[in-house]
C-alpha cells in the first residue's frame, strides 16, 4: 500500500501516517523527493486500515495496486531526473550515444570498435560479458574476462561502460567493472535482480521486455527506486508483435508516453528493436525526434563474423556516417549530441 501525502505535509503529519500504518504490523518506509512524500507499507487494505489512513490530515490518497508505481511517476516528481554516469548525464540537453558490440569477443575486437565508436561521438561503450542467449549452446559471453576487457578498454579510450547483469549474485562482480548496470529485456521482471541493483548506487539501464506493458515497465523501475536507487534510465528496445519482417516492432510512441508518465530518462535501442543494420539509421532518427535522451547501438568491426546479433550490427564506418545526421537531427529538436 502506498500513502501519498500532500506537498505541505509537516513532519507531524508524516509521523501520524507512519504511526497509523505501523499498526498493521508491517514496517512503514518514508520516501521523499523535493516536497513530495509517500509512505509505503507492505500490507493490503484489510481491517479498515486504508479508511483510517485516508481520514488523516494531509493524506492525498492511498494507492492499493491501481498503478504499480509511485516513485517513478511524474505525480511524485514533476521535474526530469538526470542520471549521471561520471560526466555523462542522461536526461540533460545532450543526447547520449552508447555503442559497441553485442558481445565482447576479444581484446582486438573491442579495442577496434571502441576506437571507432569514440570517434563517431559515443561516450559509453556497450558490450555483453554475460549474454542471455536463446539457446544454451550459443556463445554465452566471456564472463569476468569480458568485464576486465571492457573496463580496461573503456579506460584507455575515455569511455564509460554499460554491460548486462543477469542474476542477483552477479551484481557485485559486474558492479566492480561497469559504470552502469544493464538489466536485459528478459530480466525486466526478475524482481530479486531489480531489488539487488536497487540496493547498489550504480546507475541502471533498464530495458523494456519484449512483452512488457508500459505500466509493468514502470513497475519494474519502481522496484529499483523502492530500494533507494533513483539512478534509472529506461530503454525502449522493441516489442513482439505479429510482424516477422523485423526482429521486434520498434514502439517509438513509448518514448514520449514514458516521458509523460515518468521523470526518468528514456533511451532507445534501435538495433534490437529492428534486428537489421539497414533499419538502424531510420529508427535512431525517429527515436531522437521522439525525444529520446540517448541511443544504444550495436556495432561490430566485422558483423558477418560476430558471435551474436551480427545482422543488426552496424560497421563502425556506417556508424561514423550516421553520427553527423543524428547530430543535425538533435539540433532540430533543440538538443545536442
Ligand atoms: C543486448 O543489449 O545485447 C541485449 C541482449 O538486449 P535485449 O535485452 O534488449 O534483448
Ligand atoms: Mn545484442
Amino acid at each position: 500500500m502506498i500513502i501519498v501525502l500532500a506537498r505541505d505535509a509537516t513532519e507531524a503529519d508524516i509521523g501520524a501516517v507512519v504511526q497509523e500504518a505501523a499498526r498493521t504490523g508491517a514496517a512503514p518506509a518514508v520516501a521523499r523527493s523535493g516536497d513530495a512524500t509517500v509512505v509505503r507499507v507492505a500490507t493490503d487494505g484489510r481491517g479498515g486500515v486504508s479508511g483510517r489512513l485516508r481520514a488523516l490530515p494531509k493524506v492525498r490518497g492511498v494507492v492499493e495496486g491501481d498503478l504499480p508505481y509511485v516513485l517513478a511517476s511524474r505525480d511524485f516528481k514533476a521535474e526530469d531526473t538526470q542520471v549521471a554516469v561520471g560526466d555523462v548525464v542522461f536526461g540533460a540537453r545532450r543526447v547520449v550515444l552508447m555503442a559497441g558490440p553485442c558481445a565482447v569477443e576479444s581484446r582486438d575486437q573491442l579495442r577496434l570498435v571502441a576506437r571507432q565508436v569514440k570517434e563517431a561521438g559515443a561516450r559509453v561503450l556497450r558490450g555483453g560479458a554475460f549474454k542471455p542467449r536463446t539457446s544454451p549452446y550459443a556463445f554465452q559471453g566471456l564472463g569476468e574476462d569480458g568485464l576486465k576487457l571492457l573496463a580496461e578498454t573503456a579506460a584507455d579510450f575515455g569511455l564509460k561502460v554499460v554491460t548486462e547483469v543477469m542474476a542477483p549474485e552477479q551484481v557485485e562482480l559486474v558492479g566492480r567493472y561497469a559504470d552502469m548496470l544493464q538489466i536485459g529485456s528478459r530480466s525486466v521482471q526478475n524482481f530479486p535482480l531489480l531489488r539487488a541493483v536497487g540496493r547498489t548506487r550504480k546507475p541502471v539501464l533498464l530495458k523494456r521486455g519484449m512483452a512488457t506493458e508500459i505500466d509493468e515497465f514502470l513497475g519494474a523501475a519502481e522496484y529499483v527506486l523502492a530500494e533507494g536507487n533513483d539512478q534509472v534510465v529506461l530503454c525502449e528496445r522493441g516489442i513482439r508483435t505479429f510482424e516477422p519482417r523485423t526482429r521486434f516492432t520498434f514502439d517509438v510512441s513509448a518514448i514520449p508516453l514514458l516521458k509523460r508518465l515518468t521523470h526518468l530518462p528514456v533511451v532507445a535501442d534501435p538495433s534490437h528493436a529492428t534486428g537489421a543494420a539497414f533499419l538502424v539509421p531510420a529508427a535512431s532518427k525517429a527515436a531522437i525526434a521522439a525525444g529520446a535522451d540517448g541511443l544504444l547501438i550495436e556495432s561490430h568491426p566485422d558483423p558477418r563474423e560476430a558471435l551474436s546479433d551480427g545482422r543488426q550490427a552496424m560497421t563502425p564506418d556506417e556508424l561514423a556516417l550516421l553520427a553527423p545526421a543524428l547530430r543535425r537531427l538533435a539540433e532540430a529538436v533543440d538538443r545536442t549530441l
